[in-house]
């Protein structure tokens, strides 16, 4: 086992998970980069430097999941955060139409049911599967921190809101994932509250990234910022919470 403590980033071959990686190995950490395509994942951990690795990871993906952890025992054996960043905000978007007119075509009435499907398949069901997966090797180290990167659009609170402006693209697809990793998030922070270890979610906020086709308006260093201090909470640090760097906590 190495001495140096050790991270696991989903879907860290690019944009915010890339940079939580960055910072992660700048806080002293081995970073181990999950990238369903492995040899995205070794340009990328090329790019970070000799504390990265990359680990071929798909979130979707039983076998790819179970032969993760399995190397994580083997090579390392040890895992202290794990941060659920792997996310799709659609499967059939065409990149020059407008998120709100493709809000209109992903209404509850109208939303293809296998397009639900695929987007909860890697932003709901994706996390929970990985979880389970490297729990047995978090719960091993000494007071481990899982951080779910999801999405202020998931607030269940803020879209009640009639001023919120994203309110009108609130549909069941990407946003309603990013719900339900919410709820899943605070059932994690419950299963293991007479733990050390802390789980909690970040808005990295509207994020530059391919996700968006880079229409964000933040910096990919400022949409890691949460996910990292989170990933880096001391022991009084809370669990079970949602939170925004600059925003601070967000309603569920
Ligand atoms: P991104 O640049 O598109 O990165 C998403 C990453 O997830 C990519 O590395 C992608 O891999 C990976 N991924 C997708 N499906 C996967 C799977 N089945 N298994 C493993 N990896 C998979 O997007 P991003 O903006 O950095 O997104 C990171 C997180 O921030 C997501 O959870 C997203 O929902 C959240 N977020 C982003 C924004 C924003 O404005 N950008 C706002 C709120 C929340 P490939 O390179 O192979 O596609």
């Amino acid at each position: 086992m190495q001495d140096k403590p050790v991270a696991l980033v989903t879907g860290a071959n690019q944009g915010i998970g890339l940079q939580i990686a960055k910072d992660l190995v700048a806080h002293g950490f081995t970073v181990l980069i999950g990238s369903r395509n492995l040899e995205r994942g070794e340009a990328a951990a090329w790019e970070v430097g000799p504390d990265a690795r990359a680990l071929q990871l798909d979130v979707t993906d039983r076998a790819s999941i179970a032969a993760a952890a399995d190397r994580i025992r083997k090579e390392v054996g040890r895992l202290d955060v794990l941060v659920n960043n792997a996310a799709i905000s659609n499967t059939s978007k065409p990149p020059d139409m407008p998120i709100a007119e493709f809000a209109k075509l992903t209404r509850p009435s109208n939303v293809s049911l296998d397009e639900v499907r695929t987007v909860w398949e890697t932003n709901v069901f994706g996390p929970l599967a990985v979880y389970q997966a490297m729990l047995p090797l978090l719960r091993q180290a000494p007071a481990a921190r899982i951080v779910n990167v999801s999405s202020g659009v998931g607030s269940l609170t803020r879209n009640s809101d009639p001023a919120y402006p994203y309110r009108s693209t609130f549909g069941p697809s990407y946003p309603a994932s990013k719900t339900a990793l919410n709820a899943i998030t605070l059932a994690m922070a419950i299963e293991l509250e007479s733990t050390r270890i802390k789980v909690n979610a970040a808005s990295p906020g509207f994020t530059k990234t391919n996700l968006n086709h880079y229409a964000g308006t933040e910096t990919v260093e400022e949409g890691a910022r949460e996910a990292v201090r989170l990933a880096l909470l001391g022991p009084d640090g809370p669990t079970g919470t949602f939170s925004h760097a600059t925003l601070g906590t967000l309603p569920w």
